[in-house]
């Protein structure tokens, strides 16, 4: 008996639709892409219940007539090219005519549509593959399609729909994603008739990504560009200031060639142009369009084209990771400021944005002392050639703070800090709260300051721009850090980047390495948690090239020991303490965040205090 039988034209269309249509933004996609490959200017999108019930698309491109509205459900029937040749320099969306076809062998599809020079339109309704009915219809220039029912023929795909709130979130990606990509297009989306975006045509990204994201967001954006090899790649893009996070890469996009793709690698490198600004899991909104030579990118590995390879992806991750902390670098700390200012403090689904508190009383008193709010117990005098109570001295260079480090039985200078008060009508040091916040009267409200964020910031800056400066101490015990073979193996060739911040890490045996001195703000802590951290790092970064891995890992390393030396939520501080660490504050460059991005501090506004207790409304 033979057992192979040749599938019925229908059932394999059904079978084959199966590559174009998975899911109901996929239908979405395709529509749009037609109406855009028609001319049209104008695209509205409607649906129900995530678009399984129904997906409209109107649109006001060049329409079809009668011959046409009946071949466009053909499979390979297409308008837009004739012969293999063609596929080469096509310029459309769509070339493989199959899009149609596949719609009408899985859901109940209504065509309306008309040509300019036609006096009527004509109405087609398709099930199954099959023109079940025709006739005249008035219409406007353009095509109207709608998708009822998806998947009614083919229940086993049916099963594999996600929830309506799932399948809608993929359709309202997809037309962001457009909405971006064609600024001049007026898109409207509507979910069960309720109208969700409306974006009139605009002249650039950045007012489109004002009409997408909420205000807040765009009030916070700002635009970067790279190009590399004379033209051959340029980037040009929005995105967000580290203010404004999301808990996904979901508003993240990435367009080549005006074709939206997903590329995790792409929004990696965009997170890594952060450098430490974003927090743990957190991530900016932005919007990146790049513009390639199309030799050397291929966009046929994914059947519907989603996904991209680049010849070179390394090019492209590190164009976008340098414009995007060009970008964030030319926005000082003191510009950024007033914006932050401004903003209203609450916003969907960001992290808090804080407002800066008035420091400039303290830009006058410029004294510094690095290690006067150390963790109390751990604070020793750092002059020079001070013998170091724990063992031999013997340090590298030498950073002279012009003040002797605060000791724990050292009274409070009250005196002195009623001194400042009076000096500065706007500002009172109220105290610490918690043994964690430093609380702050000032003009427009109450102020708090993380202890532990404010001092990373601090510690960070100073062995970003100081650490020939950082004293060391050796220690009396030099720490023993047991390691598998393999990890002593790959950090050996790193241990002068520790050398150079201070910490003088040597190989010791094949798993042991020895930690003969520190920092002396890293005195009493363990070098072995931050040596595994590295190696963690290093692990991490370890494919990219050469100048840029040093960078990364030499920030990371500053991220880390300022994190391990700074003050710790907890500890107490004296009033002297907190002042210093006010003022340091003030000078570091980026105020506003700890170096994994956590705000410093905060203002709870006095509106704010008196719309609590009701004086206000
Ligand atoms: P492709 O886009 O690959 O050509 P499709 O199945 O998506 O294949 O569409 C088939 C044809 O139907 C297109 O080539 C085009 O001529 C016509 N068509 C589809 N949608 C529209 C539309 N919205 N407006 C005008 N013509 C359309
Ligand atoms: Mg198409």
């Amino acid at each position: 008996m033979p057992k192979i039988k040749q599938l019925s034209a229908h059932e394999a269309q059904k079978i084959a639709a199966g590559e174009v249509v998975e899911r109901p933004a996929n239908i979405v996609k395709e529509l749009i892409e037609n109406s855009l490959d028609a001319g049209a200017t104008a695209i509205t999108i409607m649906v129900e219940d995530g678009g399984k019930k129904l997906l409209r698309i109107i649109d006001n491109g060049c329409g079809m007539d009668v011959q046409d509205a009946h071949m466009c459900f053909v499979k390979h029937a297409t308008s837009k090219v004739e012969c293999i040749e063609d596929v080469t320099h096509v310029q459309t969306h769509g070339f493989r005519g199959e899009a149609l076809a596949s719609v009408a062998a899985v859901g109940r599809v209504t065509l309306l549509t008309k040509e300019a020079t036609a006096l009527e339109g004509i109405k087609l309704e398709v099930e199954n593959s099959i023109i079940i009915s025709e006739s005249i219809a008035p219409h406007t220039t353009g095509t109207d399609i709608s998708v009822k029912d998806l998947f009614f023929n083919i229940p086993a795909r049916q099963k594999f729909l996600k929830s309506r709130d799932t399948e809608w979130r993929h359709v309202l990606q997809l037309v962001t994603a457009f909405c971006l990509d064609y600024p001049d297009i007026h898109f409207k989306l509507f979910s069960e008739s309720k109208q969700i975006l409306n974006c009139p045509p605009v002249h650039s990204l950045h007012e489109r990504c004002e009409q997408i994201f909420d205000t807040t967001a765009s009030r916070q954006l700002l635009a970067i560009t790279a190009t590399k090899d004379n033209q051959r790649i340029t980037i040009e893009g929005i995105i967000s200031h580290h203010q404004i996070l999301r808990y996904d890469r979901n508003d993240l996009y990435f367009f080549v060639n005006k074709r939206w793709v997903k590329n995790h690698k792409l929004g990696t490198a965009l997170i890594k142009g952060y450098k430490n600004l974003l927090p743990a899991s957190r991530y900016p909104v932005a919007a990146i369009a790049i513009t390639i030579d199309p030799a050397l990118v291929d966009i046929n590995i994914h059947p519907r084209k989603e996904e991209i390879k680049f010849l070179h992806p390394r090019i492209i991750e590190s164009l976008i990771e340098q414009a995007v902390s060009e970008g964030l670098a030319q926005k000082t700390s003191s510009d950024i400021a007033p914006a932050i200012a401004e903003a209203p403090v609450s916003y969907s689904s960001s992290y808090s944005v804080f407002k800066p508190f008035n420091f400039d009383m303290f830009a006058q008193q410029s004294a510094q002392s690095y290690n006067s709010y150390a963790p109390i117990a751990n604070v020793m005098p750092t002059h020079a050639n001070t013998s170091s109570p724990i063992g031999d001295t013997a340090p590298l260079s030498f950073f002279e703070p012009e003040t002797v480090p605060l000791q724990k039985s050292q009274p409070l200078d009250v005196q002195q800090s009623m001194h400042t008060v009076q000096e500065c009508a706007d500002y009172r040091l109220i105290g610490q709260f918690n043994n964690t916040y430093l609380l702050i009267e000032q003009k427009d409200g109450l102020y708090l300051v993380d202890q532990h964020a404010a001092h990373e910031r601090i510690l960070y800056e100073l062995f970003a721009k100081r650490f020939h400066d950082v004293a060391t101490i050796n220690l009396l015990f030099p720490d023993l850090i047991s390691l598998s073979e393999d990890d002593v193996t790959l950090i050996t060739p790193h241990l002068a980047l520790f050398q150079q911040h201070g910490i003088m890490v040597e190989q010791f045996n094949e798993n042991q390495l020895i930690v003969e001195s520190t920092p002396i703000h890293l005195k009493n802590i363990s070098c072995n948690e931050l040596i595994r951290e590295m190696i963690a790092v290093i692990k991490e970064y370890e494919h990219i090239h050469e100048e840029e891995f040093f960078k990364a890992v030499t920030e990371k390393l500053r991220a880390q020991m300022a994190c391990k030396a700074a003050v710790k939520a907890g500890d107490t501080l004296s009033q002297e303490q907190m002042t210093q660490l006010l003022k340091d504050l003030y000078q570091t460059e980026n105020r506003f965040a700890c170096p994994h991005g956590r705000p410093t501090g905060f203002l709870l506004s006095t509106y704010e205090i008196e719309k609590k207790f009701k004086r206000k409304l």
